[in-house]
């Protein structure tokens, strides 16, 4: 028996048989042609048909795992069509007179190692993606069928690592778990895997894949993070014990939709849900989720080659409410910026984007945007129960120039004569130090609050978020944090708010009885995780 040890993505357990991942990767021979016209043909015809196999794989990704996480095909999409990348490939096929296979890997080995050696680690995660999107055109070019096949049994897919697309494209039913040498616990594939109920456990070192071969006996427990190669006896007992009691834990959670998120003593919370956009409101009805607690409204403009117009929005707005039948919507403002760049918006470079222009700051200074996107949420609100909230805020004065334009807005639609309702309830995001310690002259501004313990854990312990080197300076249950929250818990009932949290700390359910205890009326969490959250909240009495 070997055993590997790496990171665990998602916790289960698997027991079952190897199967390493077969990669086709087309063989590039560099050769002279003397038509550049109709190889730039061929790499147009390759492009179409990439691009048809990635809707593909956007739609299965949509289906298995929302629209959140599904995004990132679309952007594969977009960056077919990059204008820098095409010129590459079509000027080597001009200048040099090459085939249109080594064109490819030319412009996909040059802006691979450019994005790699980029300082910000949004980007130099492109690389992948970039590999991703030429390697498919590149199969596209060889005509090669599907990049891969598995048996006909359930297999533990092993791998060195597994680009986005290729873990979608996986058939899900012949996946047993995913074991690779390496990944990082926020690549998409882990972010993918978790969201496909998964085991997986990533960076096990190159070892591991050294050390393994089709067909031999494996287990996977994505709880530690371990592997067991040729595994002995005890471990396979241990492991069948553990993976047994696992699947009926989760198969116990499924009887407890339609129940309470009430804790023993009676006390009642709301466990909501985060959401990406429309395409995602299936997987919170399958997942019961209470009401919609963070709808990351960024994502219509990400997805969108120009900014979403005011008639876009409300459609988009209008769907989600609709969907929700009444239950609590609660709409972020765009959150644009930092990790989250859109070409069109045209910011400027920044030194620290984090801490630049983002979210609200948009919003405020080119109030164009901001009022477009008002006006859509004011106008939907007639369809549900609708609360909008603000990203990013750090002062008393950015809530009343908010509030401002909300007032305009309203004055706009009564001398046009378009309704809104009047009950829409306005919060802010917690998710800067600055809010959280000023949390009670904040809380009389607005109607409640929700805490983004992602960016509240990212500037209290002044670790980027994106930055996988300092995952281990970064202590997600850091006493600061758990105070601030805690802090502005207190103010928010002082003033007779209600507060929740959004953050991924939301769904940590070693921190729910101590998040209960500071008063937390809400936790909003991705939809598979809320009968974790419902079972964790019905265990804890705080009467003791
Ligand atoms: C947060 O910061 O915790 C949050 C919910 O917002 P986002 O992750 O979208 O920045
Ligand atoms: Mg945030």
């Amino acid at each position: 028996m070997i055993k590997y040890t790496g990171k665990g993505v998602y916790g289960a357990v698997a027991i079952g048989k190897v199967s390493v991942f077969k990669r086709q990767t087309a063989s590039v021979e560099k050769v002279r042609i003397t038509d550049p016209e109709a190889e730039k043909a061929r790499v147009t015809a390759a492009k179409e048909k990439a691009t048809e196999q990635l809707q593909a794989i956007y739609e299965k990704a949509l289906a298995e795992v929302g629209e959140e996480e599904a995004a990132i095909f679309e952007v594969h999409m977009m960056m077919l069509e990059d204008e820098d990348y095409n010129d590459a490939i079509n000027d080597m096929i001009d200048s040099e007179l090459v085939n249109a296979e080594f064109a490819v890997a030319s412009a996909r080995d040059t802006f691979a190692a450019q994005f790699s050696a980029m300082d910000d680690s949004y980007f130099q995660a492109r690389a992948a993606d970039i590999k991703d999107i030429s390697d498919r055109l590149l199969n596209c070019l060889a005509d090669n069928g599907a990049s891969s096949e598995l048996a006909d049994d359930k297999m533990v897919v092993c791998s060195d690592d597994l680009a986005p697309s290729e873990t979608v494209s996986l058939d899900k039913s012949k996946v047993l778990a995913f074991a690779t040498a390496y990944g990082s616990s926020n690549s998409h594939t882990a972010i993918l895997a978790r969201n496909m109920n998964i085991p997986a456990v990533i960076g096990l070192g190159k070892e591991f894949l050294e050390g393994i071969a089709d067909g031999q006996q494996i287990c996977v427990d994505g709880y530690m993070g371990e592997v067991f190669v040729n595994p002995d006896e005890d471990t396979v007992a241990r492991l069948t014990k553990k993976r047994d009691e696992d699947l009926e834990k989760k198969s116990r959670l499924k009887e407890l939709i339609g129940k309470d998120n009430v804790t023993i003593d009676g006390t009642k919370i709301n466990v909501f849900c985060n959401i990406g956009g429309p395409k995602d409101i299936p997987l919170v009805n399958e997942n019961d989720g209470g009401g919609i607690g963070l709808f990351r409204s960024e994502f219509l403009y990400l997805e969108n080659s120009d900014f979403p117009s005011e008639e876009q929005q409300f459609e988009a707005y209008k769907n989600v409410l609709e969907s929700m039948k009444g239950k609590k919507v609660i709409i972020r403002t765009l959150d644009i910026g930092a990790d989250k760049k859109v070409d069109y918006f045209n910011l400027d470079d920044e030194e620290n984007p984090a801490m630049g222009i983002r979210a609200i700051r948009i919003c405020l200074t080119r109030p164009e945007i901001f009022k477009t996107q008002l006006r859509a949420l004011f106008r939907a609100s007639v369809y549900g129960d609708l609360g909008i909230m603000f990203p990013m805020i750090t002062s008393e004065s950015e809530i009343s120039e908010i509030m401002g334009f909300c007032d305009i807005i309203k004055a706009e639609l009564d001398t046009q004569g378009i309704p809104y309702a009047d009950n829409i309830e306005l919060g802010i995001m917690i998710e800067t130090p600055a809010a959280a310690v000023i949390s009670d002259k904040l809380a009389p501004m607005v109607d409640f609050f929700s805490v983004g313990t992602n960016d509240l854990t990212q500037y209290t312990l002044a670790c980027d978020r994106q930055n996988p080197k300092i995952e281990r300076f970064v202590d997600t249950h850091h006493e600061a944090v758990l105070r601030l929250i805690e802090m502005a818990a207190k103010a928010a009932h002082d003033n007779g708010k209600w507060i929740g949290i959004c953050g991924e700390l939301g769904a940590d359910t070693s921190l729910t009885e101590r998040f209960l205890r500071m008063g937390i009326d809400e936790l909003s969490v991705s939809p598979p995780s809320v009968l974790k959250v419902r079972d964790k909240v019905r265990s804890i009495d705080l009467s003791k």
